[in-house]
């Protein structure tokens, strides 16, 4: 069976070379996330030309996620690493010499109010603010254990202003000019911060699709306006088990897909998925179960951070999501086959009008969303009662794909398109796979024809099997999705039924 979840696969010194990427990409990786938080930009240059050599010679349209760091807390030099005991009291501060343990970019200490938390090195630590003066923050240890130089700090209860960091700031720059084709954001508190790395990137002259983590406090309280504002959300496991009380995270995930399925946005699920496959060549039993409720949960997405990035076995760990995945999706289809209620949310109309409001493409195409979404349902539906069919699109900025997606076809779904970087981006779409056109076609009935002979060629249909064909019509016009046929391949080849 064909996966229909995709594998987001993190690159870093255990994957940049050629090689291994072409292996993780045969393995079953999709989407390929560099993580700006590590190296520089020399060396994500160099990574992303490999991937789109590697990605040409494969034959693939494989995107390219570029995660910012965000405004990330950092503890600053420490002379050595010092164990700090329960009960006992330290001061934070920007000079080394005058405090116990000096901050990174101390700007922030300024918000924080006597009582808040300062947790660092993921948690494991954490300081219960005692008072305030203009150089320095005192705390009591609450739990103890050992800091050192530029451990990570996370203050889940303070109002901390998002804003988009010196480092972002050249980041978006160097990512318009790579063309990535997403972008994550971290720290997203509000909308409104999504609005801003949104503002930040249109000033560069580009319009890269955001993923907005989810890994704050307070985006927990704001779950449903910023998936709105977003193109896709990230369940970001590793900061928000941080942020918010460790068992609540499984609740939050389930809480996080149910929204971006009502309002048909791409929910990845990230970290420790199969952290053990760093060290191990095969998971713990409770992995392959995590991987396999995300399935059942929803996700449209699942990544692998440290896994592929740093790990021993980068492409046995994707390939052994990609085996968890089938396996749990053909439990679902079958499931479902038999007459169970499908246990995610569907999308909402309301809020996917919404949702389609920002759309770029459709906002070109001046409204029509209802057609296009009526027509999108109608061939799900249409799939479901015709064995052996495919969906097949044509997209020119990839709505159609999206609105696709939204429904979970239960057969395969492809996208045609001549836009290269549509078609990296339609990769990280539930259940679609992309197919690039060289040349536009300009009429309803060569577009059979040129459909078929693609699907021919590549095996990816048979005769006597059914096409279900969306697109928009007249096409150089280039509207909404307005059109659905049904053509059946003709038992011989060349002659249509
Ligand atoms: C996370 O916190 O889960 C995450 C994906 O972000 P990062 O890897 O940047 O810490």
């Amino acid at each position: 069976m064909e996966r229909r979840a995709k594998i987001v696969a993190t690159v870093g010194p255990a994957s940049s070379d050629e090689v291994v990427l072409a292996r993780l990409l045969r393995a079953g990786a999709d989407v390929l996330r560099l993580n700006m938080s590590h190296g520089d930009h020399p060396g994500h240059r160099r990574t992303i030309e490999t991937i789109r050599r590697v990605s040409a010679e494969l034959g693939k349209h494989v995107p390219v996620l570029l995660d910012l760091m965000g405004p990330r807390f950092r503890l600053g030099a420490l002379a050595e690493p010092r164990l700090l005991r329960r009960g006992e009291r330290v001061t934070l501060g920007a000079d080394p010499g005058e405090v116990d343990l000096p901050v990174d970019d101390p700007g922030f200490l300024r918000h924080l109010q006597q009582g808040e938390r300062v947790l660092i090195a993921d948690g494991l630590v954490a300081l219960q603010v005692l008072a305030k003066s203009a150089r320095r923050v005192t705390a009591r240890v609450v739990d103890g254990g050992s800091v050192s130089t530029r451990k990570g700090i996370n203050l889940p209860d303070s109002s901390i202003p998002f804003t988009i960091s010196a480092k972002d700031r050249a980041d978006l720059a160097f990512a318009v000019a790579e063309r990535a084709d997403y972008l994550a954001g971290s720290y997203i508190g509000r909308a409104r911060d999504v609005e801003a790395l949104r503002a930040a990137v249109r000033a560069l002259g580009d319009d890269i699709p955001l993923v907005a983590k989810l890994e704050r406090a307070v985006a927990v309280e704001h779950i449903d306006e910023i998936v709105a504002s977003a193109d896709a959300v990230m369940v970001a496991r590793g900061d928000l088990g941080v942020e918010v009380p460790l068992h609540q995270v499984p609740v939050l995930q389930k809480r996080i897909i149910a929204a971006g399925r009502r309002a048909g946005k791409p929910v990845i699920v990230a970290t420790q998925m199969l952290e053990s496959m760093i060290a191990q060549p095969r998971p713990t039993r409770a992995e392959t179960s995590d991987v396999a409720n995300a399935v059942f949960d929803g996700a449209d997405a699942l990544m692998l951070s440290g896994e592929t990035a740093a790990g021993r076995f980068p492409v046995e760990a994707v390939r052994t999501m990609a085996r968890i995945v089938v396996e749990a999706e053909s439990y679902r289809l079958k499931q479902l086959a038999d007459g169970a209620r499908p246990s995610e949310p569907a999308p909402a109309a309301d809020e996917l009008a919404a949702s389609s409001r920002r759309d770029p493409e459709a906002l070109a195409a001046g409204g029509a969303i209802e057609i296009a979404d009526v027509v999108a349902d109608a061939a799900v539906h249409a799939a479901s009662k015709l064995d052996g069919s495919l969906i097949v699109a044509f997209s020119q900025g990839g709505f159609t794909a999206r609105r696709l997606a939204r429904y979970r076809p239960v057969v395969p779904t492809l996208v045609f398109t001549t836009d290269e970087r549509v078609a990296r981006r339609i990769q990280l779409l539930w259940g679609t796979r992309p197919i690039r056109l060289e040349r536009e076609v300009q009429h309803r009935d060569d577009l059979i024809e040129v459909v078929e002979r693609e699907l021919l060629i590549r095996r990816l249909i048979r005769p006597g099997e059914c096409i279900i064909l969306l697109m928009g019509y007249p096409i150089q016009d280039r509207p909404l999705t307005n059109l659905l046929r049904i053509h059946r391949v003709a038992e011989r080849s060349g002659r249509r039924a």
